[in-house]
């Protein structure tokens, strides 16, 4: 049960030379959290992990680990222990001796060794496996060795810098469910570095959206996908209609604004915009419904026209012209609708309630 914030970061940043590469970042991570630090490549997220690992050192701000400053301490003095992407583990030792490898400035005797490295194979399943090389074991078994070399260690954090980038699609879901059951079963926090948002999404308790080097929002899965807080973060989670809108009026909590293809729409501002906010309309395709005639369940149909279809199999897509605008509509559908052809003329629907305003 997650009782604290066991991790810390207080007004954090980080330069290169000039290019400053992490900018003030304030964030706190619960023990026992699955937390992810999801971004495009090139916004920080490797920085973050190796100053919280204390490979890197940041150049202001402070890190704590249960309240102790560690900001200064080498990685071996802290309770983290990192795996990497490209697996890190020897040739040329064989499976015991790698995992040994991480216990070798611990003064066990070779019996508290042998037990530690036992449980390590249990926990990665991977018992009987000891006196195996790295040439003899597939990509998903030696990832999950250096995943044991870390976790024998018994560290209360565990940084992971894309350790399933390497694998192929199926190993790679297989290993997320896999390391999600882990983490649960072992209560160590995890932070899980990944620019990977379906990733992301499946494993975290938490995710924070990064761009830049600066923390955009912080929020559990499903609050980043219905409530993005920005134009990035609605793009960046998930496939998403943005529409351009502009803001008219705002009185009683109730916003005038005149969005592409719609017109103008009158909507309840849960998200306290104020006049002079630069904003958007957004929609997810899965809730917007295609039809052949209007239809009063919803309270808003809008004409158009099928341009293109593509069937996923589980969800179909349709692209639609709206009639007046120049916008093209994604509306997805797990229902059959063979009954439209592209060029067909369609009605979308929806629900007002479902429309986003969202921040430049
Ligand atoms: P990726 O997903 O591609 O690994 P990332 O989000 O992890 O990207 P970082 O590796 O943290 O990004 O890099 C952030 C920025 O800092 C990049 O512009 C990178 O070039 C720069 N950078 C990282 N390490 C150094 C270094 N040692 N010296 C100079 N610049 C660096």
């Amino acid at each position: 049960m997650r009782t604290k914030n066991y991790i810390k970061i207080k007004n954090l940043s980080k330069s290169f030379g000039d290019v400053e590469v992490l900018k003030n970042i304030n964030l706190e991570v619960e023990e026992g959290e699955f937390f992810s630090l999801l971004g495009p490549s090139g916004c920080g997220k490797t920085t973050l992990l190796r100053i919280l690992a204390g490979f890197e050192y940041p150049s202001e701000g402070e890190v704590f680990f249960d309240d102790a400053n560690v900001t200064s301490l080498p990685p071996n003095l802290r309770p983290s222990n990192m795996v990497f992407q490209n697996y890190a583990i020897f040739p040329h030792i064989n499976v015991q001796r790698n995992i040994e490898f991480g216990l070798r400035k611990e003064n066990l005797s070779k019996a508290e060794m042998g037990e530690r490295v036992e449980n390590a194979l249990k926990m990665v399943q991977l018992e009987g496996y000891e006196n195996r090389y790295s040439n003899q074991l597939s990509g998903g078994q030696r990832q999950r060795i250096a995943l044991a070399r870390a976790l024998v260690k018994q560290p209360k954090v565990l940084l992971l810098d894309e350790p399933l980038g390497a694998l192929d699609k199926k190993l790679r879901e297989e290993m997320q469910i896999e390391l999600r059951n882990l983490q649960k079963s072992l209560g160590i926090t995890f932070i899980f570095v990944t620019h990977d948002q379906e990733e992301a999404m499946t494993m975290s308790d938490r995710i924070a959206v990064m761009d830049e080097g600066n923390i955009l929002q912080v929020s559990p899965p499903r609050e980043i996908y219905h409530n993005p807080k920005n134009k990035f973060v609605s793009q960046f989670i998930g496939n998403i209609n943005i529409l351009d809108a502009d803001l008219k009026s705002i009185a009683n909590d109730i916003i005038s604004i005149s969005v592409d293809g719609f017109g103008l729409m009158q909507l309840k501002n849960h998200q306290n915009i104020i006049e002079s906010d630069q904003v958007n309309i957004a929609i997810r395709p899965e809730e917007i419904n295609i039809s052949k005639v209007s239809d009063s369940k919803y309270d808003c149909n809008f004409k158009g026209k099928v341009k293109n279809i593509s069937f996923y199999g589980e969800s179909t897509y349709f692209y639609i012209q709206l009639d007046n605008s120049e916008k093209i509509l994604m509306v997805s559908t797990n229902e059959s609708k063979e009954t439209f052809s592209e060029n067909d003329n369609c009605f979308v629907n929806f629900n007002s309630t479902n429309l986003k305003i969202i921040k430049d």
